[in-house]
């Protein structure tokens, strides 16, 4: 099998059987003719299936190393397909600090079909086993998390899960297939926003699936279609477009973010970086063992407080405080009146995120302007 970056490369292209097309097109029929009223043919009815949905789809089932992969309409459609697979009542073992639209879904999901639902520090093996005891059904990983980026040993806790008989998802937004594949650590489920650095050009939002099990697939394919979650044709051509250069937007961005982390570390201003690329992070090793890259996203809170914080989001000039991450522009945000600003400040306090931790999304401009950046606002409070 040829390397990730060839197959990322090469994603959809010369895939145009009728016109040769180099790019394969956008088709966006909403329906496709039968020649048999009893036999359709590949496709049928757009909210099925449609050539630009499949194509990418495959491509991201390869790249993970999945035997099937839904793409659906957000990161959040392809979070609540999982959940259709569950009983009523089921046990489901969530990170504490996953990413708030998550915790936000999981609590009204639980409400209404009355699933167990724990929060659980999933790098605690301990706490962990603990929240699987009782025959849980899901467990929910998020590794790095977002936004304190805390690593989950994602072999012991897939292996952990298994045991239980819990089929184990991953949340891998924030790293992408380019920097860690899930499915190869044993989880059962990889999914990601693409609205994140799979697209990487903040110009559509979807999100996928991708399952290990064929059978498995074939379930979650189905409730897409019932329920009429899959992503639509345009957004699917400009993901495909930009995970072809997935690989290389990973590497920069992630090496970026490790030079920016590192200064701010150093800096006299700062009173903790989170990231796990330096050595003194917990999950350095961990991180360094099963990623390929630390990627993009880093957190850091100020020694001189929240106030301090929020004035600093405003005077910088090349990070635009806005939400989402993994574009190719960088961001500022402060998660606690922003990402996650739906969940309550207990739950925001369980999961160590304080209303000063400032948030960055490292993008492409070069790494000395971004420095240069935030020095300056950085003096400016001082
Ligand atoms: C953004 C995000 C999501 C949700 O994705 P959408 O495409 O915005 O629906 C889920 N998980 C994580 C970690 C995210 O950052």
């Amino acid at each position: 099998m040829t390397r990730f970056s060839t197959r990322a490369a090469r994603a959809g292209i010369n895939a145009d059987p009728a016109h040769g097309a180099v790019v394969a097109p956008v088709s966006l029929s909403a329906a496709y003719r039968r020649d048999d009223p009893a036999a359709p043919g590949p496709f049928d009815y757009a909210r099925t299936a449609h050539p630009g949905r499949d194509l990418l789809a495959r491509t991201l089932a390869d790249l993970d190393g999945a035997s099937g992969a839904v793409v659906t309409a957000s990161g959040m459609a392809a979070i609540d397909l999982v959940l259709n697979d569950l009983p009523i009542g089921a046990r489901i073992v969530c990170a504490h600090d996953c990413y708030g639209g998550t915790r936000r879904l999981f609590d009204a999901r639980a409400r209404q079909r009355g699933f167990d639902l724990v929060y659980a520090d999933c790098t605690d093996p301990e706490a962990l086993s603990e929240a699987l005891k009782p025959g849980a059904a899901l467990a929910f990983f998020e590794t790095p998390s977002n936004p304190r980026l805390r690593i989950t040993d994602l072999e012991a806790a897939c292996a952990l899960a298994r045991k239980a008989g819990a089929v184990s998802v991953v949340d891998n937004t924030v790293l992408s297939p380019a920097l860690q594949r899930p499915l190869e650590l044993g989880a059962d489920i990889a999914l990601a926003s693409l609205t994140k650095l799979i697209n990487g050009h903040s110009d559509m939002v979807g999100g996928v699936v991708c399952v290990r099990e064929a059978e498995l697939a074939e379930r979650l394919s189905w409730w897409a279609n019932a329920a009429g979650t899959g992503g639509a044709a345009f957004d699917a051509f400009l993901a495909l477009r930009g995970l072809r250069t997935l690989p290389v937007r990973a590497r920069v961005q992630s090496e970026a973010a490790l030079e920016l982390a590192s200064r701010l570390n150093a800096h006299r201003g700062v009173a903790r970086v989170d990231y796990p690329g330096l050595k003194g992070h917990p999950g350095h090793a961990i991180a360094a063992r099963q990623q390929d890259g630390f990627g993009p996203l880093l957190s850091f809170e100020l020694s001189t407080g929240v106030k301090a914080a929020h004035q600093l989001t405003q005077r910088l000039s090349l990070f635009t405080l806005a939400q989402s991450l993994g574009g190719t522009e960088s961001l500022v945000a402060i998660p606690a009146l922003m990402t996650h600003a739906a969940m309550s400040p207990e739950a925001r306090a369980q999961a160590g995120v304080g209303d000063g931790l400032v948030r960055l999304s490292v993008g492409l401009e070069h790494v000395d302007d971004l420095w240069d950046d935030l020095a300056e606002a950085l003096e400016h409070r001082a």
